[in-house]
């Protein structure tokens, strides 16, 4: 800011010194500071006049001290300022007493800016008021930001669910879509951890490859299960940034989410259709081969025994041919039901096709493969299946490794063959293949 030259001060009539000696060296100083104020500073008359403004007040508007001195701040109006904030002011000077407010004004060269202002009335001894006096602080940039952040918050609301926390994951701030979805308002988790949200489906491992993920690149996106206000475990979508500080200090996490519950059904569904049979809901015939594959694998490289099953429904034609095929159809579903309700989580059920199904015992043995096959037969000739009686016949075998899948299935079906022959209602178990039989299968 440059000071005012001698010439200047002295040439200015309206602001001459009118004390010589101590006063007028007060004067001096006083004059000096007021015109290097990094304040905006005009003095108008009991009028509104113009009678002083100083070299920042020239700095902001634009104006020249020749342009403004005798001229009404009017000159400076933007015409965008609502009448009611005049009225207020020149209520408030009238009355005596000091204004501040915000005021957009213009620049000569037509650019907006707002200031905010302090006027103060100067009265004389007897009480009548000589002068006004304003002073301006330019807030443009305080306006721009507080702007900003107006939008950032109508961003953050209108947007999907998100968490803020502090460096320490204590959460700050949720938004209203976070309480849509997870049923806890604000007051509820401030100052908490997101650790309110774990639903235990999780192991340490999980969250320690989030946590160096977020050491290493500031952010961690994957699917996460949280529980909800009820207790509820639910699938979400979640995308969590580390915002740093100027010294690169991370100060917050932004954690946003979405509920992807509807979009794991669909995923769920459209798998289903891709390995399921529609009929009965065990698997298909690819489904099948894919999880035989796997147990060969793992028989051979993990020394798992596995047994696979074949069974058929005996005399099914005559339960269809006297009933219907809807009927055939409501047996072929139960049966499924029934069966399903024998198996573990690591066995397979699948249709062959028409009514006949194959299953795969993981980790067993031949022994084990003809007790289960004893027990599912007597499961299903002791009950009924929509009012019918059935029975079924079933092929046993226990893979060996080296053996062909093609080998292992037709020994299978030889052995449901055998059982039909047998009478029915039976099972009948293949013996096992010798190692040397495979090698000669295989050679
Ligand atoms: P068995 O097996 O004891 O030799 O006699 P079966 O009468 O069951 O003979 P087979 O297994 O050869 O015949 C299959 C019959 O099963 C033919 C058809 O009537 C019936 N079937 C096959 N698939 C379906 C199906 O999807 N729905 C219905 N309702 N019936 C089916
Ligand atoms: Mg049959
Ligand atoms: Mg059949």
């Amino acid at each position: 800011m440059n000071a005012p030259s001698q010439h200047n001060h002295h040439s200015d009539p309206t602001h001459k010194p009118t004390d010589a000696g101590f006063m007028s060296l007060r004067f001096e100083q006083f004059y000096i500071a007021v015109e290097q104020s990094p304040v905006a500073t005009a003095i108008t008359d009991a009028a509104g006049a113009i009678e002083f403004v100083n070299q920042r007040f020239l700095d902001i508007t634009g104006y020249s001290r020749s342009e403004l001195l005798g001229k009404t701040p009017a000159l400076i109006q933007s015409g965008m300022t609502p009448n009611r904030v005049y009225d207020d002011m020149w209520t408030t000077l009238r009355a005596g007493e000091v204004w501040r407010g915000e005021i957009l004004n213009r620049r000569k060269n037509g650019e907006l800016y707002w200031e905010a202002q302090t006027i103060t009335p100067v009265k004389s001894t007897d009480g009548e008021i000589i002068n006004f006096v304003a002073v301006k602080e330019d807030i443009t940039h305080r306006r721009q930001q507080e702007n900003e952040l107006r939008l950032m918050a109508a961003a953050f609301e209108t947007g999907q669910a998100t968490v803020i926390t502090n460096g320490d994951m204590v959460i700050e701030r949720v938004n209203q879509a976070f309480t849509d979805i997870t049923g806890y308002e604000s007051h509820e988790v401030v100052g908490q951890t997101p650790k309110l949200f774990k639903s235990g489906r999780h192991d340490k491992a999980f969250y320690q490859r989030m946590w160096q993920a977020l050491h290493e690149t500031g952010h961690w996106q994957g699917e996460i299960w949280n529980r909800n206000k009820w207790g509820d475990i639910y699938p979400l979508w979640q995308s969590i940034t580390a915002v740093p500080d100027a010294d690169g200090e991370v100060r917050h996490f932004v954690s946003v989410f979405h509920d992807i519950a509807e979009r794991k059904r669909m995923e769920h569904e459209l798998e289903n259709q891709a390995t399921r049979d529609h009929l009965t809901g065990a698997y298909n015939r690819r489904a099948f081969d894919t999880a035989l594959s796997q147990c060969m694998s793992d028989a051979v490289h993990a020394h798992q025994p596995f047994v696979l099953l074949m069974f058929d429904i005996d005399h099914f034609k005559r339960v269809n041919d006297n009933y219907g095929h809807d009927r055939g159809d409501e047996i072929l579903q139960q049966l499924a039901v029934c069966i399903k309700g024998c198996l573990r989580d690591s066995d397979i059920l699948a249709r062959w096709g028409g009514e006949e199904f194959a299953i795969l015992l993981r980790n067993t043995q031949q022994a084990g493969g003809e007790t289960f096959a004893q027990r599912i037969g007597q499961r299903v000739r002791s009950r009924l299946f929509s009012g019918h009686t059935i029975t079924i016949s079933i092929g046993v075998a226990q893979y060996s490794v080296g053996e062909a899948q093609d080998a292992l299935v037709n020994r299978v079906d030889q052995a449901l063959y055998a059982a039909k022959h047998q009478g029915r209602d039976t099972v009948v178990v293949s013996p096992q293949v010798s190692a040397e039989n495979v090698e000669e299968d295989i050679g």
